[in-house]
């Protein structure tokens, strides 16, 4: 751990958690409910985006931007409307999760999309020279986003080992060497995204889930996005579906404040994995489905919370979907929020009355 963020370990209540608590939040307990990030897009910024993208003089760049904002106050709005304590606009302003950010640091190239799978093409990037931090990437998507959300903002950014291992690279010697390089371009960022008033970053690692084998980079990279960094900033590691048992305890040594995994869609088949009492980080537990259209109801969603309540105590466990919800149909994805926040408020309120004894339901030692 890198000095400044030193003393976080063991059972101490993590730096950070409770300045989410809404000063109206009805009970006792709180089970802090977020996103991980992406959300459907209005049908109609995709058409406003398509005919910009096809004629400038159609749309002109002054209408994008105005579109664009427009559907970044309308997400935002939905998320706090689903009653989440910590929001975000849904990656409104972001196509692609690498592409985005390799068009803003410096070093990458695009050289044409390749096959991804079936018939799905994919705009790789090419790293053809040193990465370099020559824009903030996600300043103004923060500031936007903060100035019309009345609760707080988190940030999700794509990994630099996510960002790495899903680009060609023509400069560095392996991937380790450009996921290190692209860690300290993504701290410059978070520095200024941090000086902008933002405190909930959040680090998409989900190239980690296909080769976890090398979590001690991802581990080397978190060393290097958290160097300097006040201790009030709440740093999440998501990773989505992979054998957590590869990553499960090393990550008890990352620089961390939250992992986010995505548990739901595998019926909670691998929480035991999570079941030694010794959870170091906050648990982020995925406790509805982002690839299912189906709506769960709030009692399954209540079970889901109790079952993260077996690993970790309330103090420790975060609310959210398993991932981010953009393949969902729009209301889909807003009905899963607000029965997710509605389950959550209701474990709250078992916990505050002694309903549930979260000492009786943890199983590790
Ligand atoms: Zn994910």
């Amino acid at each position: 751990m890198s000095a400044d963020r030193d003393g976080r370990g063991g059972d101490e209540t993590r730096v950070g958690r409770e300045r989410f608590r809404p000063a109206d939040h009805p009970n006792d307990h709180f089970l802090l409910t977020t996103v991980v990030g992406s959300y459907p897009k209005p049908a109609w910024l995709t058409d406003v985006r398509e005919r910009h993208e096809a004629d400038g003089d159609a749309v002109t760049d002054d209408e994008w931007t105005e579109a664009i904002d427009d559907a970044s106050r309308l997400i935002t709005g939905e998320h706090e409307r689903a009653g989440l304590d910590v929001v975000c606009d849904g990656e409104m302003r972001r196509e692609e999760m690498v592409e985005f950010f390799a068009r803003r640091i410096g070093g990458y190239e695009f050289k044409g999309p390749v096959k991804v799978w079936g018939h799905n093409y994919f705009d790789k990037p090419s790293v053809v020279s040193e990465v370099t931090y020559d824009e903030p990437w996600l300043r103004e998507e923060y500031e936007f986003t903060a100035g019309v959300a009345e609760r707080p903002v988190k940030v999700p950014i794509t990994g630099p080992y996510t960002l790495a291992t899903w680009s060609f690279d023509e400069v560095y010697d392996d991937d380790a060497g450009l996921a290190y390089a692209l860690a300290d371009l993504i701290n410059e960022e978070i520095s200024g995204l941090v000086a902008a008033g933002a405190r909930y970053i959040q680090i998409d690692e989900p190239a980690l889930a296909t080769t976890p084998e090398d979590h001690a980079v991802v581990g080397e990279c978190l060393e290097r996005i958290v160097a300097g960094l006040p201790d009030d900033v709440r740093l999440c590691l998501h990773v989505c579906y992979g054998d957590y048992g590869e990553i499960y305890p090393k990550i008890n040594d990352y620089p961390i404040d939250e992992f986010d995994v995505e548990l739901a869609n595998g019926d909670y088949d691998q929480l035991d994995v999570f079941a030694d009492g010794d959870v170091d980080p906050d648990l982020g537990l995925g406790v509805v489905d982002a690839h299912t259209p189906t709506v769960e109801p709030v009692a399954e969603i209540e079970a889901n919370i109790r079952e993260g309540l077996t690993v970790v105590p309330p103090e420790k466990l975060t609310v959210s979907p398993d991932c981010g919800l953009k393949i969902l149909p729009r209301e889909v994805a807003y009905a899963k929020l607000e029965n997710m926040v509605r389950a959550a408020r209701n474990v709250e309120a078992d916990l505050d009355s002694g309903e549930i004894d979260p000492d009786a339901l943890r199983t590790g030692p």
